[in-house]
């Protein structure tokens, strides 16, 4: 399994005299999407070191999160449980039909009780209700996260200068910025709004996992199109070209709005001549399906 780098090519390109490679970290499984088979990859092994045989996690209805952790327990042979913000409907939508198809157990919590899925007393709850799962949060991210992600940067072979990656919890993020020690200029581009909090997030996760305190970083925070998994027509017209003029798939939660974001900055001359760009595709293509299905849409 591996994370091959594209080169992409355009005028534009050119024209401000930038290069830019996008790692495919979509490719190195083809159902524990990108990022968070690197979250995964060290979570599960502490899980079965500390002889657990459930994976427990949560999640929204179109979470990549949900079905990468059912997808990982089906390869891996742990039970998963799925905690699913809201009522249920159905029939399940594309990733709870995966996910329940892979054989995740899914429980519904109303929006009330999902709030406290990172207090102390729940966990403890939930851990006895489900016999001792192994208990992931939301999005994957925890220290053994942060240790994984390192990796997405620790095996790219050529030379470069700046890194790019979407953000939604920032974990992915701060396990790059940590496996570079200081080394080139990392930008993160928040999916959702409220990038100063997350940036004091960042820190804290990279301080736990290493004790560094780095510089090399900063959040590009006018991409998020209205907020978590909030779209406008201009952001859905950009995947389509992209995709076209490309052959990269894109979805538009996360690595729609990086791209857009890198795009523009590179028509606004952000990047000094001679950059060397790479774009980190964290993924989750799954979400498309469920896309389509509500808004009618082809992307
Ligand atoms: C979960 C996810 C992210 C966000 O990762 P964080 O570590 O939470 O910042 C980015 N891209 C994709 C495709 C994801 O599924």
């Amino acid at each position: 399994m591996e994370a091959p780098l594209q080169q992409l090519h355009d005028p534009l390109f050119e024209q401000h005299d930038v290069t830019l490679w996008v790692k495919r970290e979509d490719l190195l499984h083809p159902t524990i999407s990108g990022n968070k088979w690197r979250k995964l990859k060290y979570n599960l092994q502490e899980a079965r070191q500390q002889q657990h045989d459930t994976l427990l996690t949560f999640g929204g209805a179109y979470s990549n999160q949900i079905a990468a952790v059912a997808a990982a327990g089906q390869e891996f042979g742990f039970k998963t449980i799925g905690m699913i913000r809201g009522e249920e409907h159905l029939p399940l939508n594309p990733t709870l039909g995966f996910s329940a198809a892979a054989g995740m157990e899914l429980h519904y919590v109303s929006r009330e009780m999902y709030r406290k899925k990172q207090d102390p007393e729940y966990l403890e709850q939930l851990s006895l209700q489900f016999d001792q799962p192994y208990i992931i949060p939301e999005g994957g991210t925890n220290a053994l996260a942060v240790k994984g992600c390192t990796e997405i940067v620790t095996d790219i072979a050529i030379e470069y200068d700046y890194v790019c990656c979407a953000c939604g919890t920032g974990g992915t993020l701060a396990g790059i910025i940590a496996g570079l020690d200081g080394e080139k200029q990392v930008l993160g581009f928040p999916a959702l709004k409220g990038g100063e909090f997350l940036k004091e997030e960042i820190e804290q996760l990279i301080l736990n996992y290493n004790g560094q305190k780095y510089s090399n970083w900063q959040l590009i925070t006018e991409y998020h199109f209205g907020g978590y998994a909030k779209v406008k027509p201009e952001l859905l017209e950009f995947i389509l070209a992209f995709q076209a003029k490309h052959n990269l798939p894109l979805e538009p939660i996360y690595t729609g709005k990086m791209f857009y974001g890198i795009i523009d900055l590179i028509r606004k001359g952000y990047f000094p001549k001679g950059s060397r760009i790479i774009a980190i595709h964290t993924g989750g293509l799954q979400g498309n399906a469920g896309f389509k299905e509500r808004l009618g849409l082809d992307v």
